[in-house]
């Protein structure tokens, strides 16, 4: 299936995104060679969808230079493009420290949602993303200049951790005063989060703390990692908190009766109307895991190994 123009939508002079089920933010630089001059923000799931980028900028550039890939972080539906992409344009990749380290070594995704070396069932595409070098690490929250055509186009590298280890967003200040925010996975779709209520985090007070700082950006539109894009944070921001709050609740109301980790997935599994595959056993068990962590040291529940089973209970 090919990227069609109408899955391009134009944000501000410089800034579009392709709607794909990742969103991609395009930037297009229009130099005096005639060279059209571009960045991405994240590159889709795997060398299929890569290809479908490549193959998409082919059509509507005659003549353009793939600058740079952006990652806001290294989970495979938003890197797994870059290999190809790289190999293909020679374009760089540009990411935060931790997020860096583990685009150049994807294995450490798989080990972290099992817990040591992963079983070759998750160790598919959708978690697994080709290794790929990062020429431009991110020092910190810095601030990055692109002169264009008419002026400058800013970007500001925002630190937004807790759906992974130092996922960042992107806030984007065109030359036409537009400011577009890519929020990465901080962030789902009103549509997403109706899918899947339950969305993967590593660290839920990170996660809670980082929707607290987007709500203070201001910005014309904001592109979340998956769905669609909102131009007022409040409602958004509010939606997703909301998930997690609600899926706290669930936690603390099922462990009224002392579970371990895995009787605690089924309960909220069942309690969701979630049939578990292999990869979402992993995905959500890691992502209650980080819950559970969340409410014990905020002292919501505690533990007690009893004939060598961890049990979890409300306090
Ligand atoms: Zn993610």
């Amino acid at each position: 299936m090919s990227v069609t123009t109408e899955q391009l939508i134009k944000l501000s002079e410089h800034i579009s995104y392709l709607k794909m089920p990742t969103n991609i933010g395009l930037i297009t630089i229009c130099r005096d060679d005639g060279i059209t001059e571009l960045y991405l923000i994240d590159s889709g799931n795997d060398e299929t969808n890569g290809a479908r980028i490549l193959d998409f900028l082919n059509t509507k550039f005659t003549q353009y230079r793939l600058k740079a890939i952006i990652n806001t972080h290294s989970h495979a539906d938003h890197c797994g493009g870059n290999s190809y992409l790289v190999r293909k344009t020679g374009c760089e990749v540009w990411a935060s420290k931790g997020e860096a380290y583990l685009m150049e070594f994807p294995d450490i995704e798989t080990q972290l949602v099992w817990g040591g070396t992963a079983i070759h069932d998750i160790r598919s595409k959708y978690l697994l993303a080709e290794a790929c070098r990062v020429n431009r690490v991110f020092n910190g929250e810095e601030e990055i200049a692109v002169s264009c055509d008419n002026g400058k186009i800013l970007l500001n590298v925002i630190s937004l951790p807790g759906h992974y280890v130092d996922q960042t967003g992107f806030l984007f200040t065109d030359t036409d005063g537009k400011k577009i925010m890519f929020a990465g996975d901080v962030l789902s779709g009103r549509n997403s989060i109706k899918k899947h209520w339950i969305q993967y985090l590593l660290d839920e007070t990170k996660t809670k703390e980082s929707l607290e700082k987007i709500q203070n950006i201001k910005a014309d539109f904001y592109i979340p990692g998956h769905g669609d894009i909102v131009d007022n944070i409040e409602g958004i921001a509010e939606l997703n908190l909301l998930a997690i709050l609600e899926t706290e609740d669930m936690i603390i109301d099922e462990l009224k009766i002392p579970k371990t980790m895995e009787q605690l997935l089924k309960a909220v599994a069942d309690r969701s109307g979630i049939t578990l595959k292999t990869s979402q056993f992993c995905l959500i068990g890691s992502t209650l895991r980080s819950y559970v962590t969340g409410l014990y040291e905020s002292g919501k529940i505690s533990y007690e190994i009893l004939e060598n089973q961890m049990f979890w209970k409300k306090v």
